[in-house]
């Protein structure tokens, strides 16, 4: 050890991962948590019911509407959608605290949440989850066991119109087999670990004269 300052990586990730709901996110996204270091869910705030096994501070903060309408006048969320009547959102908070700790986020939100990301922070990775097919997604929804049979069709018809909103993610992901998918997402956070940071070379030779 010379008592030098080591240079580490300085920035911080934010990965967006959406997809349209039951295409598989939240299975590649734990699996990549699981497999990678320094990396985290970002839990975010919702006003929608849990669903059977959901735990709040896990899945999701559930609040009440009028807790996240005033969270979101008090300036605390960093971006927010509504869907279907359900406000769902990431506290400011949520973000500081992670990033504080040196680790990247991965962010489970909507097309609208990607885009307010992107504008307000610079180290955003947009990732875009795809069924193999429209059929697969469908059967994935019913297997999944988790919304009524008019939920299902609802969402059907919406995935479409969302897979077309996020054309302009930087990355595309088909999950046909969850493994190469997983082994997809894990490189794609690793390039972007990698990705040249002019300031670490500036930091490596001042610590070194
Ligand atoms: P999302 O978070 O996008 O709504 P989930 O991760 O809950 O989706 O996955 C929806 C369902 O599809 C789950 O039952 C999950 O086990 C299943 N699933 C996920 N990926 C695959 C895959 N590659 N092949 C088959 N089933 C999958
Ligand atoms: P679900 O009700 O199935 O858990 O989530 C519905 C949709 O809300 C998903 O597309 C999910 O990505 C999105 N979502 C969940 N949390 C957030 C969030 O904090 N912000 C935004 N913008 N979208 C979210």
């Amino acid at each position: 050890m010379t008592g030098q300052a080591e240079i580490g990586h300085k920035k911080r990730l934010l990965i967006v991962v959406s997809a349209p709901s039951g295409t598989g996110k939240t299975t590649l996204c734990n699996e990549v948590i699981k497999q990678l270091p320094n990396l985290s869910f970002s839990v975010s705030h919702t006003t929608r019911e849990p669903r059977a096994g959901e735990k709040h501070g896990e899945d999701y903060y559930f609040v009440k509407e009028e807790t996240f309408k005033a969270n979101l006048k008090d300036g605390k969320i960093a971006e927010w959608t509504e869907i279907y009547g359900n406000f769902y959102g990431t506290a400011k908070e949520t973000i500081e605290k992670e990033f504080a700790r040196g680790i990247d986020l991965i962010f489970d939100i909507d097309e609208r949440g990607g885009r307010q990301l992107s504008e307000a922070f610079s180290d955003v990775v947009t990732v875009l989850i795809l069924p193999p097919s429209m059929e697969r997604l469908k059967n994935r929804l019913i297997d999944r066991g988790t919304d009524k049979e008019e939920d299902i069709k609802r969402r059907l018809k919406q995935a479409e119109e969302e897979i077309k909103g996020m054309s302009w993610y930087s990355y595309v992901i088909v999950n046909d087999d969850v493994e190469k998918a997983v082994s997809e997402l894990k490189a794609i956070i690793t390039a972007e670990r990698c990705r040249h940071d002019h300031g670490l070379v500036e930091r490596l030779l001042k610590n070194g004269s």
